[in-house]
C-alpha cells in the first residue's frame, strides 16, 4: 500500500468518524455514497400510467440502493443525497419539460407534502429534488384535507383516500404543467393533483417521479421493458 493510498484511507476513515457518515446504499463507513452505490442511481426508466390515464415516467425503480437512498433523504434528513438523486430526476424531468412545452412556459409542480412533514423535515422532498434537478418549482398545490397513511392500501382505496385532498393556490388560464412526485406507487396522488389543477384551469401534460415502486399493485405499465441510459453526472 502506498502512502497516498494509506493517507487517503485514513482521511476517509477520519471523515467518516467526524461526520458519522456511512454510505446510504451499503453502509460503507466514511462516505455519503460509495462509487458502487452511486452507479446504482444511474436512471433505469420506468414508464407507467395512473388509474386516470396520466403518463408517468420514473427515473428509478424503488428498490435496493435507490430505495435506501430515498429513505435516507426522506426519513433521516440526509439532504446531501438530494444532489445525486436530483441528477437522476433530471433524466426524466428535463425531457418531460421539453416535451410539454407549447407556446408558453411549462410549470413544474411538486406534489404537496403535509405541513407536519414539512415541520418534521424542514424541507419538502419533491421541491428539493426539483431544484437539485436544475428546474424551478411552482408550488401551486396545497393539502386541504389530511388523509390516512397510503401504505398498505390498494389502488381503489388509495384513490378514495386521497380524493379531494388537494386544492390549487390560485387559478390558471390553461398553463401547461408537469407534475413531480418523489416516489409513485399507484399514481392516485398524481391523479388527485391533476384533478385539483384541472379544476383550477391548468393543463397537466405529464408526470415524472424519482422512483416507482415495483409492486404489482402499482402503476399500470405500458412499456414493460425499462430502458437503461446514462443520466446525471456520473458513469
Ligand atoms: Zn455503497
Amino acid at each position: 500500500m502506498t502512502w497516498t493510498q494509506r493517507s487517503h484511507d485514513l482521511l476517509a476513515e477520519l471523515g467518516g468518524f467526524l461526520l458519522g457518515a456511512s454510505c446510504a446504499g451499503c453502509d460503507l463507513p466514511g462516505v455519503l455514497l460509495c462509487a458502487g452505490c452511486r452507479s446504482s442511481l444511474v436512471p433505469a426508466l420506468v414508464d407507467g400510467r395512473t388509474p386516470s390515464g396520466l403518463d408517468v415516467r420514473a427515473a428509478l425503480s424503488f428498490e435496493g440502493v435507490a430505495a435506501r437512498c430515498i429513505r435516507r433523504l426522506k426519513g433521516d434528513g440526509e439532504t446531501l443525497l438530494a444532489r445525486p438523486l436530483g441528477d437522476a430526476l433530471a433524466a426524466v424531468l428535463v425531457p418531460a419539460i421539453d416535451a410539454a412545452r407549447g407556446a408558453g412556459e411549462v410549470l413544474v409542480v411538486p406534489v404537496p407534502t403535509t405541513r407536519s412533514a414539512f415541520r418534521r423535515r424542514g424541507y419538502r422532498v419533491p421541491d428539493l429534488l426539483i431544484r437539485r434537478a436544475g428546474a424551478r418549482t411552482a408550488q401551486l398545490l396545497r393539502i386541504v384535507r389530511s388523509r390516512e397513511d397510503q401504505r398498505g392500501l390498494g389502488v381503489v382505496e388509495r384513490a378514495q383516500n386521497v380524493h379531494g385532498a388537494m386544492r390549487a393556490r390560485r387559478s390558471g388560464a390553461g398553463e401547461r404543467v408537469v407534475l413531480v412526485d418523489d416516489v409513485v406507487t399507484t399514481g392516485a396522488t398524481l391523479d388527485e393533483a391533476t384533478r385539483a389543477l384541472s379544476a383550477a384551469g391548468y393543463r397537466v401534460i405529464s408526470a415524472v417521479a424519482l422512483a416507482a415502486t415495483p409492486s404489482r399493485r402499482g402503476l399500470t405499465g405500458h412499456s414493460s421493458s425499462t430502458h437503461r441510459r446514462h443520466g446525471g453526472n456520473d458513469p
